[in-house]
């Protein structure tokens, strides 16, 4: 492999020896060139390019090439990913997790919840430290970066607390003398496959739920930001976490083609984009496996003429623009019902005055990579060909002269007068563009969202009950905000996405993030005591056994 000259200043950290903060002098790269390592059975695991004849040492593995990750923010280098993990690594790494699961497993749960205790503890201890691995590496706002690993840390706390969840049933003496016992039992080795846009947020989602259900976990990062999933291994290495219980592999589609087809891997949990999910749901359903997919979204938010409208327009502008629109719940269609079309002017100001940057001043960052900035310029350019009206073109922000122009990024925008079968309308742009549509009635609204395939999220911004009940009876949106612009629900009620939005039976955390990281066994039991006991022929256990037999 050629090495590119890079600018840094040299500065390891981590047992992961990949940690470099990039300043100042420029030399050729050395740690850096060896890449964003693996996590296998404890150990942080270098991919090398493959030499012929040259074995790999110890902690190495050979990989095919690297990917360069540019920065979003200036384009210099910020990463060195192995494109794929080879199947060595992929082996080793199963091999790892299901050795790592036999005892893993057996370990009473209120001992794996202690880890989870102090993994907890050496998250919220390490919040601005992971948050600034998201910003150097997505361009994430400081304050957006923070909610990313805060949003995940919630959830790993739900996951301390879940043992009372693990309880199964008992149903004594269900026949004469038969006790039945329902318990709950891990999995085995479960696969979690992380989008770009939540580093930090969509791992905790998964990892922590699962190993506390007894699982073992391999995570397989997005390539984009391998940085916060790498501090995260660093973490559970620092509590002293057994080794195999969390392994980090890092790769693309054939790397995680391989992990689910994998005999001993039992679960997919995979969050990412519609034509990556449902490729990898069907491979993981064909191949016997438990999945629940997360995918894209398209959400829609309804203004209703009685709205507050300071409430409405400033929470529209913050889910249509926060984290560059790059969110699977941010609102990237407006339906502006009846006279509430007098919000369009005041909207547009409010968008033409946000700000784009990196510090705490800006309201957003970059897009994540060149190609994204150059698909969703390609939507904006549609949007007046196909009958629309770009009343704010982020193409033309005149911030964009003073950010650095190696940089991804890009002016908020605001499409007017849009319809469906108009691009920015029929595709995720998942970037900072806000579609508006005008309707004359709820009803019409209501049609529009249910005629739209996904399903993430909705949310009416009203001052009437009346309004209020009845689009949340009728809309098909998994998730529904009321004078709410981003309906999370917290990590003890689960992500409840759904229509195109997600595939599956059981949704991410929660109650049923339990169920789907456990199955249940049925454990049918007679004690009989000797002396009452009826002496049983072979006659009467010919019989399939019912509750009266
Ligand atoms: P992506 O689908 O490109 O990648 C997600 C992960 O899957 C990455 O780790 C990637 O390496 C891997 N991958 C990509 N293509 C694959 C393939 N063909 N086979 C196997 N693995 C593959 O998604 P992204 O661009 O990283 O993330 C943005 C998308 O994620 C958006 O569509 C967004 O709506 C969605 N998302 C959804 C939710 C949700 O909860 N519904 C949350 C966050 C993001």
């Amino acid at each position: 492999m050629r090495l590119p000259a890079m600018r840094c200043a040299g500065q390891v950290r981590g047992r992961s020896g990949w940690w470099l903060r990039f300043s100042g002098c420029s030399r050729q790269m050395s740690v850096a060139a060896r890449g964003v390592p693996h996590l296998i059975g404890g150990e942080w695991v270098h991919a090398t390019p493959a030499r012929p004849g040259q074995q790999p040492h110890h902690n190495e593995l050979h990989s095919s090439l690297f990917s360069q990750r540019m920065s979003p923010i200036n384009g210099e280098l910020v990463a060195l990913v192995p494109k794929e993990a080879g199947s060595d690594t992929v082996h080793r790494a199963v091999e790892a997790a299901d050795a790592a699961f036999s005892h893993w497993s057996r370990l009473a749960a209120s001992k794996r919840a202690q880890y989870l205790f102090a993994l907890r503890d050496k998250v919220a201890a390490n919040v601005d430290h992971i948050a600034a691995s998201i910003s150097r590496e997505l361009g994430k706002t400081p304050a957006d970066a923070r909610g990313d690993v805060v949003r995940g840390l919630e959830v790993l706390e739900f996951a301390t607390a879940c043992v009372p969840l693990l309880s199964g049933r008992a149903l004594p003496n269900f026949a004469s003398g038969i006790d039945v016992m329902q318990h709950r039992e891990p999995l085995g080795v479960c696969l979690a496959v992380a989008p770009f846009n939540f580093p930090a947020m969509i791992p905790l989602w998964v990892f922590p739920l699962a190993i506390a259900c007894g699982n073992t976990v391999i995570l397989k990062p997005s390539e984009l930001v391998p940085g916060a999933s790498t501090i995260l291994g660093e973490l559970c290495e620092s509590i002293q976490l057994p080794a195999g219980v969390l392994n980090i592999v890092q790769g693309g589609r054939e790397t995680v083609q391989a992990l689910i087809k994998h005999p001993r891997v039992q679960s997919l949990s995979f969050v990412g984009s519609t034509p990556a999910g449902t490729e990898l749901y069907r491979t993981a359903t064909q191949h016997g496996k438990r999945a629940q997919c997360n995918l894209g979204a398209k959400n829609h938010a309804v203004l209703m003429p009685d709205c507050d409208s300071e409430l409405a327009l400033n929470s529209l502008v913050g889910a249509a623009f926060g984290a560059c629109g790059q969110r699977c719940m941010a609102v990237s269609v407006a339906v502006l019902v009846g006279e509430a079309r007098a919000l369009l002017d005041p909207l547009c100001d409010r968008v033409r005055a946000l700000k784009i940057g990196t510090g705490d001043q800006a309201d957003f960052g970059p897009l994540v990579t060149q190609a994204a900035k150059s698909r969703i310029e390609q939507v904006l350019a549609s949007v007046e060909p196909q009958g629309g009206r770009l009343l704010v073109d982020g193409r033309k922000n005149e911030q964009l002269v003073q950010l650095p122009s190696a940089g991804n990024w890009l002016g908020p925008s605001i499409a007017a007068e849009v319809r469906p079968g108009m691009r920015v309308y029929d595709e995720e742009v998942f970037g900072p563009v806000l579609s508006v549509l005008c309707v004359d009635t709820l009803d019409e609204a209501l049609q529009l969202i249910n005629a739209n395939a996904y399903g993430n999220g909705a949310s009416i911004f009203t001052a009437s009950g009346a309004h209020a009940s009845h689009f949340q009876a009728q809309v098909k949106a998994g998730q529904v905000g009321i004078n709410v612009p981003i309906p999370l629900g917290p990590p003890a009620v689960s992500f409840t996405g759904s229509r195109g939005s997600f595939l599956g039976d059981l949704p991410f955390y929660g109650a049923s993030g339990v169920e789907f990281f456990t199955r249940p066994k049925n454990i049918i039991s007679r004690w009989p005591v000797p002396s009452e006991a009826p002496a049983q022929s072979h006659a009467n256990m010919m019989n399939i056994p019912t509750a009266t037999s």
